[in-house]
């Protein structure tokens, strides 16, 4: 069988990484700071070229959503790190008399993180900020479907990093299947549910242990009580980042029956207020990653308008540059795909409710979703979407804020993810919290020694007994 072509790579990560766990949080830092340096300064304006080239990110979309979430989330564990690296120390048991305990993070070791196309900058090196400040080496493998900003970072991290402590690796399906054959000591996908299936099966392999950051169909719910104009203006602003392409962007909208053409309306003139009438035109309007996921999406529409769904609002594309127009669609049903598979482009059903035992019943037909939405002033109501349905984020009158909140784990439940990331929790995925005890003096332990003896014997009822 031939060598994996990784496996080099791979030993020489394996055999630096206990240099690279005992490095002081202020080599860490030392790190930490120079790949903020290369976004926001060195490499900023080949950022906004290569995303412009791969996905029509406009600069400010670049900014917003590429390179301040990792920014501040170094910002974040600049302030941080010192504490969370410090041992805490842990109560100990009377029976464990004359002992003391405490648990400190230790570096798993040598990280994979496999990324996808749709934030490729945000998504790798967001990842990479919290294993290096855990201590780590690690393999990066971007998605080759934006070889641009695939191959920047790879410039970029060449430039930034020893090979034995930080490499990027680019390439198709292939590269990742050679990758996921190696022991590695933490694997972090973020990715589709099937290949995330794919992922922890190659991992189960070496035991090595997982995040997967994966996506699903996430709803936004409407009663009566929101204030209809400001839930349109978010939700339009939410689905339409990055063309939709977002897996946390809102996938389709559950509204009470009777406000459905206030709302459509309203939504259509959030979209022409942020993109004009010529959304085509528009600067701030990105495009579909590539053709195979451009017919995927104009497939979805078809589908449902076969069904008896109807447009309420675009429709239109083109071929030539992956353009879709943002979309609204209204009648569908549950055996239409699009109601089924998560959309991730422009497109957004809008489905109605008369009670609201309808709503959980919609919910919950799906699999868990990676984020929900609630739109109401009605505590009964928020209380009971919450208390009725499983997510892995959920946010109130409003939506895609909770990525950006270092403070908060980020991360699916199930279908929609494995562990979490951002600010300590991400810290906490690629470490292991080690527990320590040690002995200062003669404990009860010693007492029970065998041989067992009539007061041996004792000694055990009376620790059963009181401690
Ligand atoms: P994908 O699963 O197709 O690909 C992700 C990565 O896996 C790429 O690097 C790709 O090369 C690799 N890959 C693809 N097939 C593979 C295989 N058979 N074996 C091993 N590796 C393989 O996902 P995508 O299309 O790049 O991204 C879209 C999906 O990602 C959506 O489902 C979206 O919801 C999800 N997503 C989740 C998050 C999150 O934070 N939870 C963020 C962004 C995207």
């Amino acid at each position: 069988m031939p060598e994996n072509p990784f496996l080099q790579l791979f030993q020489k990560q394996q055999q630096h990484q206990y240099v690279v766990g005992n490095t002081s949080v202020k080599e860490r830092i030392r790190k930490l700071n120079s790949l903020k340096k290369a976004i926001e300064v060195t490499y900023r304006s080949k950022i906004h070229e290569a995303l412009k080239k791969d996905l029509n990110k406009s600069i400010t979309e670049t900014d917003l959503t590429e390179i301040y979430p990792v920014t501040s989330e170094i910002k974040f564990i600049k302030k941080h790190l010192w504490h969370w690296v410090k041992k805490q120390s842990a109560p100990t048991p009377l029976s464990f008399f004359g002992a003391s305990s405490y648990t400190k993070f230790e570096p798993k070791g040598v990280c994979l993180i496999i990324s996808p196309w749709n934030f490729p900058l945000n998504l790798t090196f967001g990842p990479l900020v919290s294993a290096i400040a855990a201590g780590n080496t690690i393999i990066l493998k971007p998605s080759e479907m934006t070889p641009h900003t695939s191959a920047l970072m790879k410039t970029m991290v060449q430039d930034l990093f020893d090979d034995r402590v930080v490499a990027l690796v680019e390439g198709e399906v292939e590269t990742a299947q050679h990758l996921l054959n190696l022991p590695f000591n933490h694997i972090f996908f973020t990715g589709s549910p099937a290949v995330g299936k794919i992922v922890m099966k190659a991992a189960a392999a070496h035991l090595s242990s997982v995040t997967l950051e994966l996506g699903g169909k996430s709803p936004a719910i409407i009663d009566e009580s929101a204030n209809l104009t400001t839930t349109a203006n978010r939700l339009i602003w939410g689905k339409l980042v990055n063309c939709g392409q977002t897996c946390i962007a809102p996938d389709y909208v559950i509204i009470k029956e009777d406000l459905l053409s206030e709302f459509t309306n309203l939504c259509i003139k959030a979209i022409e207020s942020y993109y004009s009438k010529n959304i085509e035109a528009s600067n701030s309007y990105g495009r579909i990653v590539n053709q195979k996921h451009f017919q995927r999406l104009k497939n979805l529409i078809d589908e449902a308008v076969s069904q008896g769904a109807k447009i309420a609002y675009g429709g239109n594309s083109n071929t030539a540059d992956n353009y879709i127009q943002p979309t609204l669609i209204t009648s569908c049903n549950t055996e239409m795909k699009i109601m089924q598979e998560e959309i991730f482009g422009p497109v957004l059903p809008i489905i109605t409710y008369k009670d609201a035992s309808e709503i959980l019943n919609q919910i919950n037909t799906n699999l868990k979703p990676l984020a929900l939405y609630v739109f109401s002033n009605r505590k009964s109501f928020i209380d009971n979407i919450i208390k009725n349905t499983r997510a892995g984020t959920t946010v109130i009158n409003n939506n895609l804020i909770q990525f950006n909140n270092h403070h908060l784990p980020f991360g699916g439940s199930n279908n929609s993810g494995i562990g979490k990331s951002h600010g300590f929790y991400g810290f906490k995925e690629f470490s292991n919290e080690r527990a320590f005890m040690k002995q200062h003096f003669k404990g009860i332990s010693e007492f029970v020694t065998p041989p067992y003896t009539n007061l041996k014997e004792k000694i055990a009822a009376l620790t059963v007994k009181w401690f």
